[in-house]
């Protein structure tokens, strides 16, 4: 990328964004594509390097467009007390990108603790009602954008074995998304999930399997290929465009909507 701004030039400009799990993959595509058309972007991130080299890297960019927030948000206080400063330092929210989640520990459901269960739920689906629950106030002041990411896993795929925790928390988005869509309308503000399939980011370091996951795979052979459209895993560059769309005034009579991002994967 280059410091000019790209594409549909100044698309987001006065516009502020949040973007969870934006120091890696999806997030982190998103956040720089918002950016690069105009957007403030508030990085929430459980801090690490990759997300202060992100603001960095959009800050080289575009100046005082990002700042990394140390949010963990299955943490209500701290989600509550990040969106406050975010809204503080760029006076406004427009856009929620509820994007950060897991994939947590892959097991047979009598395998699978408590805990284990607990974690995914909380980090993926008590995580998103946080990030929507705080950013609300303030999309309702002219409006907005939330944005979801769920799955083709628990809505269009069930083959993904040992998934039970992370495929349940996918499909509690979708239904998530759709009730608060229906809620949000008289606000103007949107509220859409998207369901990418298998997209190359670092989301397989969150993946935990126990031993035990070998008993229940049942062997699934694609004839083609897993992603026909592209014979392989999609780029997280690809989710943010269809991101920005939904973000966008372009998407205006969208909402309550689940869109499929997946070169075909679930329909094999
Ligand atoms: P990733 O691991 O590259 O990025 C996820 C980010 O979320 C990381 O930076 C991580 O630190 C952050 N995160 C994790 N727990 C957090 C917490 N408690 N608080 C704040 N941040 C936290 O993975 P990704 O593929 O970019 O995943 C983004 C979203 O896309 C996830 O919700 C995932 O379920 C979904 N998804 C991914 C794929 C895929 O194939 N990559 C497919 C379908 C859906």
């Amino acid at each position: 990328m280059t410091g000019k701004r790209e594409g549909h030039s100044g698309r987001f400009e006065g516009k502020t964004a949040i973007v969870t799990g934006a120091g890696s993959g999806i997030g982190k595509a998103t956040a720089m594509k918002l950016a690069s058309e105009g957007a403030k972007v508030a990085l929430f991130d459980l801090l690490d390097e990759r997300t202060e080299q992100t603001a960095e890297e959009i800050n080289a960019l575009f100046a005082g467009a990002a700042r990394a927030f140390d949010v963990d948000v299955s943490d209500p206080q701290r989600v509550e007390q990040a969106v406050t400063e975010a809204a503080e330092q760029f006076d406004r929210i427009d856009i929620v990108f509820a994007n950060a989640g897991i994939n947590g520990k892959l097991a047979p459901v009598d395998e699978l603790s408590y805990e284990e269960w607990e974690k995914t739920l909380n980090i993926n689906l008590t995580g998103t009602f946080l990030t929507v629950k705080y950013t609300v106030p303030y999309l309702k002041k002219q409006g907005g954008s939330i944005i979801i990411t769920s799955s083709i896993n628990g809505n269009d795929k069930f083959s993904g074995f040992g998934m039970s925790a992370y495929s349940a928390t996918k499909a509690g988005q979708v239904a998530f998304a759709k009730m608060i869509a229906l809620e949000l309308a008289r606000y103007r503000i949107r509220v859409n999930a998207i369901s990418p399939g298998a997209i190359a980011t670092n989301i397989d370091k969150s993946t935990e399997k126990s031993k035990e996951l070998e008993d229940i795979i049942i062997p699934v052979e694609y004839p083609e290929g897993s992603q026909p459209l592209e014979g392989g895993p999609g780029k997280p560059e690809h989710v943010a465009d269809l991101v920005a769309f939904l973000a966008s005034d372009e998407s205006i009579h969208i909402t309550g909507a689940r869109v499929v991002i997946d070169g075909a994967e679930s329909l094999l």
